[in-house]
């Protein structure tokens, strides 16, 4: 079997929960891998700048190749050893530093997921059993709440956290700068005053009050904060039963991270934008309590699965980061099901239901407050044409036709 073309295609429509329950556009990067004995594999990308050129370059360099070496055709992308098409100084599209991040990383990510979705169709299996099988055949899902538009609307949080309940999920996370807004005098100095901590405190509660005690209910602090702020942040947070408290400080300190974590109760997850090895040196540091490794930033399944195998080295769960459309969420649905040490795994979109019908399954996306996974061979999804040609982002078509 040989690859005959790996291709693109970008979507994007409104996202109505945006930040801060402010409506926003959203876009996605779709991949297409075809071969010459009919199967094809579909995957994701983030639709950041530079990753369509990666993917087109790489994907001159398959084309003719055997789609199945997943390993050493993403290990090169990731690490530098892939030989790019063309003059010598093309070669800098692939990650010839070695430093698995920006478009080499989640280009590689797009690409091997639907090399993912290819081989499990063409061995007859899901990708869930290729990575060594699933220990579960549904993964929680936790809601991703960016915020109320009226912040000092306590019924519109209470509102927040009932309406994600009602709808089956028991799990949900809130972004901390979107929720006193209205208490940041200065952005830029990491600092937060007393009274935007009472505010938050008082936001929080009411959705705490409105779901009960019994719903998880995460915090992402987009490291925002400096290490002083994020301990006062923890510590007046700490009877609100919070799960945890992601990225209190910006993580390029580890040495940060564990000073938050040491003194404040409230456990700490990060790692949406690490490779395996940074959580090495995150569980050396003693700075995390839970790996948020994410496929599409780190490389795909199976660099995301080396990170999961890290975190459980440490004796650490996993909660995946996923900023994904259908076939991400779908995809880290596999890897996050095949891992022992799994607490579960994001979703952004619900607001926004064409983004979840990007892709169509024998099963809904979300069942129960999770993604159900099925026994369908590769990732057991196809592509829904008409919701792809109905949120084809200018200029763009249908792969190509
Ligand atoms: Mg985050």
């Amino acid at each position: 079997m040989q690859v005959t073309s790996v291709r693109t295609m970008r979507v994007e429509g409104p996202d109505p929960g945006g930040i801060g329950g402010k409506a926003r556009t959203y876009s996605f990067l779709l991949v297409r891998v075809d071969t010459d004995a009919g199967v094809h594999g579909i995957g994701e990308a983030l639709d950041f700048p530079g990753v369509r050129p990666v993917l087109e370059a790489v994907g001159a360099w398959l084309v003719g190749r055997d789609p199945l070496r997943i390993g050493p055709i993403v290990r090169g992308m990731l690490y530098g050893a892939l030989p790019a098409p063309g003059p010598a100084h093309a070669q800098s599209i692939m990650s010839a530093t070695a430093t698995v991040a920006g478009p080499p990383a989640w280009a590689a990510a797009g690409l091997e997921i639907a090399l993912w979705d290819l081989a499990g169709k063409a061995l007859g299996a899901p990708v869930h059993q290729l990575l060594g099988g699933a220990y579960r055949d549904r993964v929680r899902v936790y809601l991703d709440r960016s915020g109320v538009a009226e912040v000092t609307d306590l019924d519109a949080w209470a509102r927040l956290g009932e309406r994600a309940v009602a709808e089956g999920f028991d799990w949900l996370k809130l972004d901390l700068e979107q929720i006193a807004p209205d208490h940041q005098p200065d952005p830029w100095n990491r600092q937060i005053g007393t009274a935007a901590v009472a505010a938050i405190a008082e936001r929080i509660g009411a959705v705490r009050d409105a779901i009960g005690p019994d719903i998880d209910l995460g915090l992402d602090g987009h490291m925002s904060h400096d290490v002083e702020s994020a301990i006062r942040i923890g510590n007046a947070l700490g009877d609100l039963g919070l799960r945890w408290y992601e990225d209190p400080v910006p993580i390029t300190s580890l040495a940060s991270l564990a000073q938050v974590r040491n003194a404040q109760p409230i456990a700490i997850a990060a790692g949406e934008t690490f490779t395996a090895e940074q959580f090495r040196q995150a569980f050396e540091a003693e700075a995390l309590d839970i790996a948020h490794p994410d496929v599409l930033f780190i490389g795909g399944l199976g660099e995301a699965r080396r990170a999961t195998t890290v975190a459980d080295l440490w004796n650490a769960p996993v909660a995946f980061h996923d900023n994904g459309a259908a076939v991400a969420t779908i995809a880290t649905a596999h890897v996050a099901a095949s891992i022992p040490n799994l607490l579960g795994m994001e979703y952004h979109f619900h607001d926004a239901p064409w983004v979840g019908a990007l892709a169509r399954r024998d099963v809904p996306l979300f069942r129960d407050g999770g993604v159900p996974l099925t026994e369908a061979p590769g990732l057991g999804l196809e592509l829904d044409e008409r919701v792809c040609r109905d949120h084809l982002a200018p200029g763009e078509s249908w792969f190509g036709h």
